[in-house]
C-alpha cells in the first residue's frame, strides 16, 4: 500500500499538470483552475476515507466538513440565503459532514471495500458537480473531473504498489485488484454503490429544474432566503392539509 505522502505526491502532481493544462489550452479562469488543482490533490485522500484509522480519515473528514460548506456558498447564494443562514447552514453541514459521514464511514466501511472503486470515483465526481455551484456547466465538469482524476491516481497506486517489484520475481500481493475495480466481493454492496451512481445522476438532471423553481427563476426573480424557508413551511403545511382531509389514520406516517 502507497502511504499518505506518495498519494499526496502523485494527486498534486496530476492537479497542478489539469489545472495548469486548463489555464494554457483553455483559458479557464484562474480560480477556477487553483480550486480544480487543489481538489484533484486532497482527492487523492479520498479514497482512505475508509481506513478507521490514522491521519488519513481524520485529515479527510476535517478537510471535507470545512470545503464542502465553502464550495456550497454559490449554491446558497442563488437560493437567496441571508449570510445568517449560509453561516447556520455552514455549521449544519460541518457537523453533518464531520460526525454523520464520518460516523458511517468509521462504523461500516470496511478498507478497500467498494469505496476503493472506479464507480465511487465517478460518486466522488458527481457529487463534486453537484457542489461546486458556481461558473458554467463546464467548468463544474472540470473541477468533478479533477476530483474523478485525483481518486483514481490513488486507486492506480494502489495497485501498483500491490505488486512488489523487488527480487528476482516479480509477486503479486493478495491485495492486487481491490483497489481499481469495478465491482467487490459483495452483491448487496454493489447493488447499493451502482445504486448511488444512478441516484446521483438523476439528481444532477434534475438539478436546474431544482434550482429554477427554489429560486423562482422562471418568473424571473430570485427568492429571499426568509422566501425559501416559507415556501418549505408552506409545502409541509399543504402536506398536512392532505392527511387531515384522510380519514386521519394516515397523519402519523
Ligand atoms: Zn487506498
Amino acid at each position: 500500500m502507497a502511504d499518505f505522502k506518495t498519494h499526496i505526491t502523485a494527486s498534486t502532481s496530476l492537479g497542478l499538470i489539469y489545472s495548469t493544462a486548463a489555464y494554457y489550452t483553455y483559458g479557464v479562469p484562474l480560480e477556477h483552475c487553483l480550486i480544480a488543482g487543489g481538489l484533484c490533490s486532497a482527492a487523492g485522500m479520498l479514497p482512505d476515507l475508509d481506513s478507521s484509522s490514522g491521519i488519513p480519515q481524520r485529515e479527510m473528514l476535517a478537510f471535507l466538513s470545512v470545503f464542502v460548506p465553502m464550495l456550497m456558498m454559490p449554491r446558497f447564494q442563488a437560493m437567496g440565503l441571508l449570510p445568517e443562514h449560509m453561516v447556520l447552514a455552514s455549521g449544519v453541514l460541518y457537523l453533518l459532514i464531520r460526525f454523520g459521514v464520518g460516523g458511517l464511514f468509521k462504523r461500516y466501511a470496511k478498507h478497500r471495500g467498494m469505496w476503493h472503486s472506479i464507480p465511487a470515483a465517478l460518486i466522488a465526481g458527481m457529487i463534486t458537480f453537484l457542489i461546486s455551484f458556481s461558473g458554467t456547466t463546464e467548468i463544474r465538469i472540470f473541477k468533478a473531473w479533477a476530483v474523478v482524476m485525483g481518486f483514481l491516481s490513488h486507486l492506480i497506486l494502489d495497485e501498483i504498489y500491490s505488486v512488489d517489484w523487488q527480487g528476482k520475481k516479480i509477486r503479486v500481493k493478495r491485495s492486487f485488484g481491490t483497489a481499481l475495480k469495478l465491482v467487490g466481493k459483495s452483491p448487496i454492496l454493489n447493488m447499493l454503490t451502482y445504486t448511488k451512481v444512478i441516484v446521483l445522476m438523476i439528481m444532477i438532471a434534475s438539478d436546474d429544474y431544482l434550482m429554477d423553481s427554489l429560486c423562482g427563476h422562471e418568473h424571473g426573480e430570485t427568492k429571499s432566503g426568509f422566501d425559501w424557508v416559507m415556501h418549505f413551511i408552506n409545502d409541509h403545511d399543504h402536506g398536512h392539509d392532505h392527511a387531515a382531509a384522510g380519514d386521519g389514520s394516515d397523519l402519523f406516517r
